[in-house]
């Protein structure tokens, strides 16, 4: 298939979903960026590595799905880095590995219900990232070599 999948370029303010609000930020791309994506690409949940600028590749949780800003016609890509982090980082350049599906854009019945499938989807990607080949990608030469 097409994974894994690299994609970079500059964190851009989002469509304001309150992603924060749910205790999990998501930093934006710009379309000419998800415009890279395959056009067979299937919608969903993804886990993979994230590097801003020239620092630690960290784990993510990607949520790859058309966006409803441009009524569907193109995805959006948001990436939740697992770390936290003591401010925004809008401008900043982003790089991420894409590696392995986890699960199906889904609608939720409750808050409750969301906030809890992001904190399994987050669990699931922290420990799918502790297999071999998840972590030789965590050393690919895409990535930077840090400061
Ligand atoms: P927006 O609609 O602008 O994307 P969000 O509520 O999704 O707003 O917040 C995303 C922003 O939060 C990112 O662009 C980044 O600057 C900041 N941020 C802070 N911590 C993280 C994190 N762990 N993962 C992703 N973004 C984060
Ligand atoms: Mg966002």
């Amino acid at each position: 298939t097409y994974l894994p999948l690299f994609l970079e370029g500059d964190v851009i303010k989002g469509f304001g979903r309150g992603s924060k609000d749910l205790g999990c930020p998501t930093a934006n791309y710009p379309l000419d960026v998800v415009q890279k994506l395959p056009s067979e690409f299937k919608p969903g949940v993804y886990y993979g590595w994230a590097q801003l600028d020239c620092g630690p590749v960290y784990k993510m949780v990607a949520n790859i799905g058309f966006c409803p800003y441009y009524q569907n016609k193109e995805m959006s890509v948001e990436t939740h880095i697992i770390h936290k982090f003591e401010k925004d980082f809008y401008g900043s350049f982003l790089r991420i590995a894409i590696v392995g599906y986890l699960r199906s854009e889904m609608n939720f019945n409750s808050l409750d219900d969301l906030i809890e499938t992001i904190k399994q989807d987050i669990a699931n990607a922290s420990k799918n990232l502790e297999n071999i080949e998840s972590q030789k990608l965590k050393n690919h030469s895409f990535f930077v070599k840090q400061n």
